[in-house]
């Protein structure tokens, strides 16, 4: 078999007719790895549990939801007869039950990484239980045993050569060994999770580890696109494009692939193939260290709901090389990261996705040593290869807050 990493994301995962579409896909084209994230949107759904626990409400609806969800995709897969997915689903949701039951005092983070896991292995049981009843050869991997990570809930750091070792011992040679993104586990046998959309880095991951030939990315889109088709009107297919680019576009936030996803690629030289699912024609994008990217293709990259945090000394002393330690500090502790930042005699001012989670609790720690204000909900818009005669056309009617430029990108905050 091609040593081929496989990953397919929500999306394609969102159906029982979606799960068929990928065993025909595994059918045709084999693969020795298939990474999968979780069900349609049963990460949210998840985190909304999750949030109802800390409020103390009733989660009995949360759990019937999901709950729900995924039996109606077993039934339409297996029929109504008793099968290991179903059994699965009555195992991982009773864990989160009892485990919830026994959890009322533990942080949050942690807690959240006992529970959002579930979304990945009930995927990955439902679409090994498919697969197998379509003959084909599966192992089932469990990657909280293989991604082994540190104890940084919420964001942890995967242990490349414990992991890398574990992998290849447990990777079998003539089966599709089908594994979790997104989830790892300590040491300490406690689930960990890597950050939202993940599932891309850890089959990176994989594919480096496996030192695999290529890495596809299946979509619901044809591949990387010059904009986002949810906020633009006509996006073009880049077909191809280096690391280099790739990596400064997911970093500017193009949420086609995870930013961390083409470190491990590029090391091995692996390239990374973004296709459809849908659309099987479309050879898709490839991104690899050889391909030349036409500069005269602008890319787009739209974040909405972002905050803008204006952090002042109270003194009016200078915001100089300690202050701005400590606020970056205060970001890394809170697991944000900055989407842009300037800088004055007595300001800094940093714009970050709104979590609000994470984003109340850091204007609470840095309003202790400086006076910190803030605007919410605004939108910002990083431009590859601009060309300064569209500004006009993209700031009509918009309140430009800040633009930074350098010699390929500009930022736009607005409102
Ligand atoms: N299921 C996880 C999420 O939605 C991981 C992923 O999709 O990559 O964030
Ligand atoms: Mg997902």
């Amino acid at each position: 078999m091609k040593n081929i990493v496989y990953k397919f994301g929500g999306a394609a995962l969102k159906s029982a007719e979606a799960i068929k579409n990928i065993g025909e896909i595994v059918k045709s084209e084999p693969s020795k790895i298939v990474v999968v994230s979780a069900l349609d949107k049963t990460t949210n759904a998840l985190e909304k549990l999750v949030e109802a626990h800390f409020s103390n409400n009733d989660l009995s609806p949360h759990f019937s939801s999901i709950k729900n969800f995924h039996t109606n995709i077993i039934t339409d897969l297996f029929g109504e007869q008793n099968n290991e997915a179903a059994e699965s689903l009555t195992k991982i949701l009773h864990y989160c039950e009892t485990y919830l039951q026994h959890n009322k005092n533990t942080p949050y983070d942690e807690v959240y990484d006992q529970i959002i896991p579930a979304g990945e292995l009930l995927s990955s049981k439902i679409l090994a239980a498919y697969l197998k009843k379509n003959s084909l050869k599966v192992e089932w991997l469990d990657a909280r045993k293989i991604l082994k990570t540190d104890s940084r809930h919420r964001k942890a750091k995967p242990n490349f050569s414990e992991s890398e070792k574990l992998l290849n011992e447990k990777l079998q040679e003539d089966k599709i060994n089908l594994i979790q993104g997104f989830i790892g586990g300590t040491d300490g046998n406690l689930m960990t999770t890597i950050g939202r959309e993940g599932s891309d880095y850890s089959a990176a991951l994989f594919a480096n580890f496996s030192n695999a030939k290529k890495l596809v990315v299946w979509k619901d889109v044809d591949g990387v696109l010059n904009a986002d088709p949810r906020y633009f009107d006509t996006p073009e297919l880049i077909e191809s494009l280096n690391y280099k680019e790739a990596i400064e576009l997911s970093y500017y936030g193009a949420t086609i692939i995870h930013p961390k996803t083409i470190q491990p690629l590029a090391e091995k030289d692996i390239p990374l193939q973004v296709r459809s699912f849908q659309n099987l024609e479309c050879n898709g994008s490839i991104i690899d260290s050889k391909s030349n990217f036409n500069a005269d293709k602008l890319i787009y990259i739209y974040k909405p709901n972002q905050l803008l945090l204006t952090v002042s000394s109270k003194d009016l002393s200078f915001i100089g090389e300690q202050q701005m330690s400590q606020i970056y500090h205060a970001l890394f502790e809170h697991k944000l990261e900055v989407n842009l930042v300037q800088n004055s005699a007595v300001n800094c001012t940093i714009c970050v996705d709104t979590d609000t989670r994470k984003t109340d609790s850091l204007i609470e720690e840095l309003n202790k040593n400086f006076s910190v204000k803030y605007n919410t909900n605004l939108e910002l818009l990083t431009i590859r290869h601009y060309k300064e005669k569209l500004l006009k056309e993209i700031l009509k009617n918009k309140e430009l807050i800040i633009e930074q430029k350098t010699r390929n990108t500009l930022k736009l905050l607005f409102k």
